[in-house]
């Protein structure tokens, strides 16, 4: 009887989510985090909640699918809520994948998708990016099989920072079989839209192609990393599929009321996002200045295609006390911080051999 309980042998191999780094003596640019955090309205809302604690939170989150159905222009039963927008990526391939369907997404692309396509017993079919960081739609759309249930397009791509027009996007839905659930992942969208109209809203694609849905969080530009809320945008068949994956209460009372009250001060927001916009394209024109080769971001990261230098930058990096994302070999992804954050890391790469 010296058995132990069994797991699924093939948990053993899949990677477990990094998280950024934090220490206590080093600020973190490592999770893409927002600069400013929440509004003190949003404080405020938050401790109103806290007192309802002892209750369920309303389960289907009505208030706040009202709200956002009106902000965004469609119906309720058109979003999907989560515990942030990683658990919506998880309840579509939860939802959308039979064992040994195919998942299909760049790479690199968001660490989340091997995970929660492997979660899904499917499979993952990574496509490279292309040597500019950007998506290689064409590649993707060569890569469809009859067993392809779920593309995921991260735009912009984390971490690597470019964003996809969306005329390109709208074109490689006309492209897909309308059975394959195409995700466009827009964790960072506020960040993009300040950048010019070829970011149009791909809302008006969730209308016009039954299979796109669109991802979105309260984690980055919102503020609300913590709180753990995001909601997809689809048709509601899809919709109500991902519902029935989700856990039951997911979307806490504080979350919802936190949510909430970043909706009724957007205006605030945006002017944060704005300001991180307009420092983030400052440290990316010094940085190439410097002679680095920083692809073009659309997000509040920028991505360094350091190669074999990767982990001796990060270390670079953490002597100036500064912790950034390593992806040993690759690259590093730093997040736009405060500027004098920023500047530690152009200090660093000005210094760095
Ligand atoms: C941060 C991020 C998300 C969502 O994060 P949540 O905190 O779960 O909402 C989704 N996709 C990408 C690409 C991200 O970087």
């Amino acid at each position: 009887m010296d058995q132990s309980p069994q797991l699924r042998p093939d948990l053993a191999d899949l990677p477990s989510y990094r998280a950024g780094a934090r220490a206590a003596d080093a600020v973190s640019l490592a999770s893409n985090e927002s600069v400013g955090g929440p509004l003190p309205e949003v404080v405020a809302a938050i401790a109103r909640a806290a007192g309802d604690s002892h209750r369920y939170p309303d389960p289907a989150a009505n208030q706040l699918l009202e709200r956002l159905s009106v902000k965004l222009g469609v119906d309720a039963d058109q979003v999907a809520l989560g515990t942030g927008s990683v658990a919506i990526c998880q309840q579509i391939t939860t939802s959308a994948c039979s064992p040994g369907d195919e998942v299909i997404y760049a790479w690199r692309s968001f660490e989340a998708y091997p995970i929660v396509t492997r979660l899904a017993h499917a499979k993952s079919v990574q496509i490279p990016l292309r040597s500019d960081a950007r998506h290689d739609l064409p590649a993707m759309h060569d890569a469809i099989t009859e067993r392809t249930r779920v593309i995921f397009v991260c735009t912009p791509n984390n971490p690597t920072g470019p964003a996809i027009p969306t005329r390109e996007i709208a074109d490689f839905l006309e492209q897909v079989p309308r059975n394959i659930v195409v995700v466009v992942d827009e964790a960072y969208l506020e960040y993009a839209g300040a950048s010019g109209s070829e970011f149009r809203d791909t809302l008006d694609l969730v209308n016009e192609y039954q299979h796109a849905m669109v991802l979105r969080t309260f984690s980055k530009a919102y503020g609300l990393a913590g709180l753990r809320v995001g909601y997809g945008v689809g048709q509601p068949e899809v919709v109500s599929g991902l519902r029935k994956a989700a856990t039951p209460f997911g979307v806490n009372h504080l979350a919802q009321a936190a949510a909430l009250a970043a909706l009724e001060h957007e205006h605030e927001v945006t002017e944060q996002v704005a300001d991180t916009v307009r420092e983030r394209d400052r440290v990316v024109t010094q940085a190439r200045q410097l002679g680095w080769d920083v692809p073009d971001t659309q997000a509040n990261f920028y991505w360094l295609p350091l190669g074999s230098s990767t982990d001796k930058f990060a270390q670079a990096c953490a002597g100036a006390g500064v912790l950034v994302r390593a992806f040993s070999g690759e690259g590093v992804r730093v997040t736009i911080g405060e500027p004098q954050w920023n500047d530690r890391v152009l200090q660093v790469l000005r210094d760095f051999r």
